[in-house]
């Protein structure tokens, strides 16, 4: 299942979960209005949660510390297409979403509606749209980036990192955001 959602803003503690959008892989994109602060959303709970379903995410170390911060749940398992850009594109450091996706599937993303008002009342066409586009092409990614992960030898090393990054979120929310805990100093 593809995951991505949008929020108020892009700091922990600080900025509210707005929308979640999820897709099976199927073209299809379901948009989940959260409501606040109570966030009673009982499914979307489950299906983060669930063992059997893969989520896949860009970037899914913010989503998961918010999903863990206002839903309650921890997010796994995980695959993260950004991470596995930056193991298998290692001739590049442009691993955002619209990059990788123009790159491997030849997907043009806009990226204009990305900072706007998502806890409107009423979500705009143009919003609903963009927020879509976030989910609808992470299986396709994914299936390209396990290719090249398996041609450069790092699937295993891949499947490690998505792996921890569940943990790496929590380390986030419990207060070691800035410090890389594998570092010597
Ligand atoms: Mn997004």
């Amino acid at each position: 299942m593809a995951v991505d959602s949008e929020t108020m803003g892009l700091r922990l503690g600080r900025d509210p979960l707005c929308v979640v959008q999820l897709s099976a892989g199927d073209g299809d994109a379901h948009l989940v209005r959260l409501s606040r602060p109570d966030y009673d959303a009982p499914n979307l709970k489950a299906l983060l949660a669930d063992p059997a379903v893969t989520k896949i995410l860009h970037f899914g170390r913010f989503d998961i510390a918010m999903f863990k911060l206002h839903l309650g749940v921890v997010t796994a398992p995980v695959y993260c297409t950004k991470i596995a850009s930056k193991l298998a594109r290692t001739y590049t450091d442009k691993h955002g979403l619209k990059d990788v996706s123009r790159e491997l599937l030849g997907v043009d993303m806009s990226k204009v509606q990305q900072s706007s008002d998502w806890g409107a009342a009423k979500l705009s066409p143009e919003q609903i749209a963009y927020a879509a586009s976030d989910v609808l092409h992470l299986h396709r990614l994914r299936d390209r980036l396990d290719d090249m992960l398996r041609r450069e030898g790092r699937a295993e090393l891949a499947e490690a990192c998505f792996g921890f990054l569940p943990h790496r979120a929590l380390l986030d929310l419990a207060g070691w955001e800035e410090m890389d805990i594998f570092a010597h100093a």
